[in-house]
């Protein structure tokens, strides 16, 4: 997605040569009209699949399923990674190793808001190793709903995840793929 990758080349900051800070409009400060641009994106991509309920995982995906959810006229569920006590006791759960925070989380989602009859879209805000999308798939699949697909906004093709995702038969869409970043340069599939 051409908007995209220019707002990546303009406002993007590589951190080391793996991570890429982009706070100022995806994940911290939001621009709103981007997303929007997003989430029509990703309606186009599935507009010929039938979609039931998006489920995203807290907190970076939150923003960016609510509004790829009113194009796809469909609620969005989050995985919670805290535990609290307003959350039912009847959870599927799985366990998520964080990219950025070098350790292993848990995630839990209500078992009464996924059901066997959904047909579920996992949206998320980047795709490193493919950990929190692996989580959120295992969650579909022990409520046995079926899993449409994964939404990604910014994918660092130089790691592993599209092809952790692709080898259990997972379909990946991402808006922006990033092949490298070397100095600093990004360079976009
Ligand atoms: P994965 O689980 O695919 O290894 O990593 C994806 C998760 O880690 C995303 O939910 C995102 O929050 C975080 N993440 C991974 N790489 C980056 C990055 O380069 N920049 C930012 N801001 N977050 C990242």
């Amino acid at each position: 997605m051409k908007l995209l990758e220019d707002r990546i080349i303009k406002d993007g900051k590589v951190i080391g040569n793996k991570i890429l800070k982009v706070d100022s409009f995806l994940n911290h400060q939001i621009d709103v009209e981007l997303f929007n641009e997003m989430g029509k994106e990703f309606k186009e991509i599935f507009k010929n699949d039938t979609i039931t309920k998006i489920l995203t995982i807290e907190s970076s995906g939150i923003a960016l399923a609510c509004i790829a959810a009113q194009y796809f006229k469909v609620p969005v569920v989050f995985a919670k990674k805290h535990e609290a006590t307003n959350l039912d006791q009847d959870t599927y759960e799985s366990a998520v190793y964080s990219f950025t925070k070098d350790k292993h989380y848990k995630i839990r989602v209500a078992k009464s808001y996924i059901s066997k009859s959904d047909k579920i879209l996992i949206i998320d805000d980047f795709l490193a190793n493919g950990n929190a999308a692996t989580g959120l798939a295992d969650i579909v699949s022990q409520a046995e709903a079926k899993l449409v697909g994964v939404g990604i906004v910014i994918e660092k093709g130089f790691q592993n995840g599209r092809r952790v995702l692709e080898e259990k038969g997972i379909r990946v869409e991402s808006l922006a793929i990033v092949d490298s970043m070397n100095e600093g340069q990004l360079k976009f599939k």
